[in-house]
């Protein structure tokens, strides 16, 4: 036996001893090997080519709260590097234990390349629930004083048991765009909102009621019910209350409801009740007034959808099903064609066109829309090539880059090579990123701009004025266009404060050396009113609505030869 061998035969030795579970991955993150502690704790799991950067399979295991870090170490792990994170793992007792997990990158001088990852799990669980105080760290959220999630769950099978004739429902719900609240105001006020949420829910529900924070800014009720509008007017009166809060914060909530209201429902897990209640919830339009939304087929029906999305997504690609279509951006005081955005569409063979926002929602949840925009990437790549070997003179595409790519800081190498196999000068390739990102994640977005436009792309922030941007932000992003919301032309510019809103916003975009883009631009009214505020360029309706490439081609570029 050589000597090497013996060597990993004592170190498996003494880590199975240490009870460390230790794992290695290949350079896609699938795991090859997993030591034999992982029976233990995680018991007769099925971990072969288990695949840890994706965010479906993490989420089985992984504490929704821990998921991003977690992610992060996976995804993020730099040459060279080890790191861990601590966080909370679903084990085989079926409940959520803190574990430490540390993952190194290895370089394989051999092969010249990083070919695996090692990684180690282990318990820590008793050394942070002893430090943390025991009791009430499991039980109690330590914010908000609520019941956590496992004894939000004890608790309401409990009831159930306790009051067998009765119908129970599971209310579950959010503050929208909390994060922001958290990120602009600070992390001291989003406490002392959600201990004001609590307390709110502490006084409207019934005696016989139970309630907790699950996450984040996710709360639940399960509460006795005897009709649908016993459960509204409890929803009414929290919704109303925590809008009337003494912040003076624009705080609106939206709600998904379960009711278990025959035998069979009330025999279900309480996570699926919640799992019910929380999908109702997404299926809520931020922008319609319902707040609330009950569990129905209806909504089982659109949950099927996304599962069936999800189902055919690979196969859309390989066949090419998805198709990118043009809309053209013109100068607004000549009305010249300046450039594009790509827009994706999906030309599926029994359903027809479908438009994005059917599905790039659920990319963006799954992480397929990574490879949706390389995808929308290299066709405007191989488009713009084409055009200059037929001697036309292209115009500069924008595609949209979504949030995910942040994480996944591959986005600007794989770029650099798409431009070098197509041969396109990157003066010809724009970005789109949506202003809500610049909110979050300041650093790692901004040293990928950097990074972008050292290499000579343009970046476009998307949908300025819908989030919480400030004009004092524009100062520090490093962004070449601003292209105003679509929302601003809805409602913002249908009177004199909206138009002076728009009008100063252009002006000091313009001071500070941006060019200002509108979007959604439907009418000669706004188009001359923007021209009148010196807007540079528009996008909307008005000139043409997204073309398929072929339309484009004819249309605008014909006469560019
Ligand atoms: P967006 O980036 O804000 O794109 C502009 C949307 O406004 C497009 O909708 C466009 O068709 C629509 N629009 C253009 N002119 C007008 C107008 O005058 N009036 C009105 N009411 N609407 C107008 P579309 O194509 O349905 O895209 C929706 C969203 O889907 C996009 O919003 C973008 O966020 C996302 N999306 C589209 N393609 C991609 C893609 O390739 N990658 C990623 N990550 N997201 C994409
Ligand atoms: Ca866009
Ligand atoms: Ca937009």
């Amino acid at each position: 036996m050589t000597r090497s061998k013996i060597l990993e035969r004592i170190y498996n030795k003494i880590i199975t001893q240490a009870d460390i579970i230790t794992f290695e991955l290949d350079k896609d993150n699938r795991i090859v090997y997993v030591n034999s502690v992982y029976e233990k704790y995680l018991g007769d799991m099925e971990w072969q080519d288990m695949e840890m950067s994706n965010p479906d399979v993490l989420k089985k295991l992984v504490h929704k709260e821990d998921l991003e870090e977690c992610l992060t170490l996976f995804i993020n792990l730099e040459l060279n590097e080890c790191r861990s994170v601590i966080c909370r793992i679903k084990d085989v007792t079926g409940h959520y234990k803190w574990y430490r997990i540390t993952l190194c990158n290895f370089y394989d001088e051999e092969f010249g390349e990083f070919t695996r990852k090692i990684g180690m799990m282990q318990d820590v669980n008793n050394e942070l629930t002893a430090f943390r105080q025991i009791k009430d760290y499991e039980e109690y959220d330590s914010i908000t004083g609520l019941y956590n999630e496992n004894k939000f769950e004890f608790e309401a099978r409990a009831l159930i048991l306790s009051n067998p004739d009765v119908n129970f429902c599971t209310i579950t719900f959010d503050i929208n765009k909390f994060k922001i609240i958290n990120e602009v105001y600070g992390t001291k006020l989003g406490n002392t909102v959600l201990k004001y949420v609590a307390s709110v829910i502490k006084k409207v529900i019934p005696s016989m009621a139970i309630c907790s924070r699950l996450y984040a800014d996710n709360f639940a009720v399960f509460m006795p019910f005897f009709t649908d509008e016993d459960i509204v007017s409890i929803v009414w009166e929290i919704h109303e209350k925590i809008a009337q809060n003494p912040y003076n914060l624009t705080l609106h909530t939206s709600y998904g409801i379960f009711r278990a209201d025959s035998p069979a429902k009330l025999e279900m897990q309480i996570d699926t009740m919640k799992d019910r209640a929380l999908i109702a919830k997404s299926t809520i339009k931020k922008d319609v007034i319902n707040y609330y939304v009950f569990f129905s087929d209806e909504v089982g029906n659109e949950i099927v959808m996304e599962q069936d999305i999800e189902k055919n997504m690979h196969t859309a690609l390989k066949e090419k099903q998805f198709e990118v279509y043009l809309q053209p951006k013109v100068e607004l005081s000549t009305e010249k064609l300046m450039g594009a955005e790509a827009l994706i569409r999906w030309r599926h063979p029994e359903k027809g066109l479908i438009g994005p926002d059917n599905f790039v929602p659920i990319f963006e949840k799954n992480g397929f829309i990574i490879q949706l925009d390389k995808y929308v990437c290299e066709e405007v790549c191989k488009l713009i090539n084409k055009w200059v070997k037929m001697g036309i003179k292209p115009v500069p595409i924008s595609v949209n880059i979504s949030r995910l790519h942040i994480y996944n800081d591959t986005i600007v190498s794989y770029l650099l090579e798409l431009v070098e196999k197509y041969e396109v000068l990157p003066e010809y390739l724009r970005f789109e990123i949506t202003e809500t990102l610049f909110v979050g994640n300041m650093e790692a977005l901004v040293d990928i701009l950097q990074q972008l436009r050292g290499l000579g792309f343009k970046v476009e922030m998307d949908d300025f004025g819908s989030g919480y941007s400030s004009l004092n932000m524009l100062r520090n992003v490093p962004v070449d266009v601003i292209k105003i919301d679509k929302e601003f032309f809805d409602e913002k510019m249908s009177d004199n404060k909206g138009k002076i809103v728009v009008s100063h916003t252009i002006a000091m975009a313009k001071e500070l050396d941006l060019e200002v883009l509108a979007e959604g631009v439907e009418t000669e009214e706004h188009a001359q009113f923007l021209k009148d505020s010196n807007c540079d360029m528009a996008q909307g309706y008005l000139f043409s609505k997204p073309m398929t490439l072929y339309e484009f081609e004819n249309r605008f570029l014909a006469n560019n030869l």
